[in-house]
């Protein structure tokens, strides 16, 4: 995994399907997705047949000169549309891919329907399944409830224990919210440890909200239905789930510091290589730390295109595949312009930040604070930002050098153990937590732990 860690590809068009829209057999608290059900009264919610081989031919066409197109299931819940649905899709992916052309099929899910049928189609066709999951239970189960207001933890582990039976590639998708924001090493380390994770992705919760939808927010998306607005990228407030400014940057600290000392080149996290990306003057292959964006769109069951994930609202709302070419969607002029936004609008703070190389000024979905000297348009976890990119930097320039002599990253677990030898046990962790090193970072013997 080493040359990069595991460098992805630069942004191609990504698209995220919804086949089920924001249909979901959990109602987790933070889920915002939920409301957009609002944008589609009296639907049933299923991608049809006809708009399914419509979308595949159209991916493929806009990949014709590409060797690897990546057909992406997102929801809501994807699996609620059942295995036949995934079937068909396979065959008709193969009736329409060109010559030579690879496909690589992911598709994200709470995991809660995922039984051996599921596993062992997922196998076959090499699928890479994104797993949500938030840490141990309770962590996990804090937010991510079913409609019962009942924790998914067990659930989620059965689907994870089929996923392992049958070898699936699965990785993590791990949400960074107030409840386990103060935990990343335990977090971490459930992951890499109980769960056999070796990818794995870590996404803030920031949840946006008014004045006015504050309480309805707080009260849980899909708790209070007949009360809920349509979710919008609105207002300067956020929800008591979201992580805190500085939440995100501890967490991701407190992951790094674990990871650094003995899993480089190991296990892969998502955060850590687009860092080194950055770093090492590549395309980091995440839009939120990328310069531009918008090649990351998203369809709804309708076959209707918006122009990014986060921005599943009638302003961003491009067309529908059924009447336009998806080539002709993604080329609009408001579409570039949506994505070149991201650099154009960040304001002087970012624009002198000596960060910004590594950072970009974050998703463009989350700048509604006001930087110190008053100017609008700054990221709410810039603390977060400051602190997480200035911490891991030595590490990451010690990794370049690693990798310009055509090293591997790796060596780097070896240097640090080398200077960790030196520190007493009862010094302060240099995570910076303020702990003791005894009773924080310190390697921990391997015994136990799985291959
Ligand atoms: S760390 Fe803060 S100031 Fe620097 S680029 Fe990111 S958001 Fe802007
Ligand atoms: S708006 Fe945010 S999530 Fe959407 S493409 Fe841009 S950076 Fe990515």
């Amino acid at each position: 995994m080493d040359g990069l860690l595991r460098q992805a590809a630069p942004m191609a068009l990504h698209l995220l399907v919804k086949p089920t829209g924001a249909v979901c057999n959990l109602d987790c608290t933070y889920c915002f997705f939920l409301s957009k059900e609002l944008l589609y009264p009296g639907s049933r919610f299923r991608m049809a047949d006809e708009l399914l081989e419509t979308y595949l031919s159209q991916l493929i066409e806009a990949h014709a000169g590409a060797r690897e197109v990546t057909v992406a299931w997102q929801g809501g819940e994807p699996t609620l549309m059942g295995l036949p649905f995934f079937r068909r899709s396979v065959e008709l992916t193969g009736r329409h891919r060109r010559p030579g052309q690879r496909i690589v099929y992911t598709i994200q899910t709470y995991g809660t329907l995922i039984d051996d049928e599921w596993a062992a189609f997922f196998a076959e066709h090499g699928f890479l399944v994104g797993l949500s999951v938030d840490g141990p239970a309770e962590l996990h189960d804090a937010f991510r409830v079913d409609k019962g207001g009942k924790g998914s933890f067990g659930r989620v582990m059965a689907g994870l224990a089929a996923l392992r039976r049958h070898n699936v590639e699965w990785n993590a998708l791990t949400t960074v919210h107030a409840a386990n924001q103060g935990s990343g090493r335990e977090v971490y380390r459930f992951l890499r440890d109980d769960c056999g994770a070796r990818y794995l992705q870590f996404i803030p919760i920031v949840e946006r909200v008014t004045e006015q939808t504050l309480a309805v927010a707080n009260a849980g998306w899909g708790q209070r239905a007949k009360d809920r607005p349509l979710y919008r990228q609105d207002g300067a407030l956020v929800t008591d789930r979201s992580v805190s400014p500085q939440g995100y940057g501890r967490f991701l600290i407190d992951v790094f510091e674990d990871w650094v000392r003995r899993d480089i080149g190991a296990v892969y996290v998502q955060m850590f290589d687009v860092a080194l990306a950055n770093w090492h003057g590549e395309p980091p292959g995440l839009c939120v730390h990328s310069e531009t964006c918008g090649r990351a769109l998203a369809l709804e069951h309708n076959g209707d295109v918006y122009s990014c994930d986060h921005y599943v609202e009638p302003d961003f709302l491009l067309g529908n595949i059924g009447k336009h070419r998806l080539l002709d969607l993604v080329a609009l002029p408001r579409q570039r312009d949506f994505g070149l936004a991201k650099r154009d609008t960040l304001p002087g703070y970012c624009l002198s930040c000596e960060v910004r190389f590594a950072c970009h000024g974050g998703c463009p979905k989350d700048r509604f604070v006001r930087t110190p000297d008053g100017e609008p348009g700054l990221h709410y976890l810039c603390p977060s930002y400051q602190d997480f990119f200035r911490h891991i930097g030595p590490a990451m320039a010690a990794m370049c050098d690693l990798l310009k002599a055509g090293r591997a990253p790796s060596e780097l677990v070896a240097k640090c153990a080398a200077v960790d030898a030196r520190r007493g046990r009862n010094e302060p962790c240099p995570c910076g937590g303020g702990r003791k090193w005894k009773h924080c970072h310190q390697p921990q013997p391997l015994a136990g732990r799985p291959g």
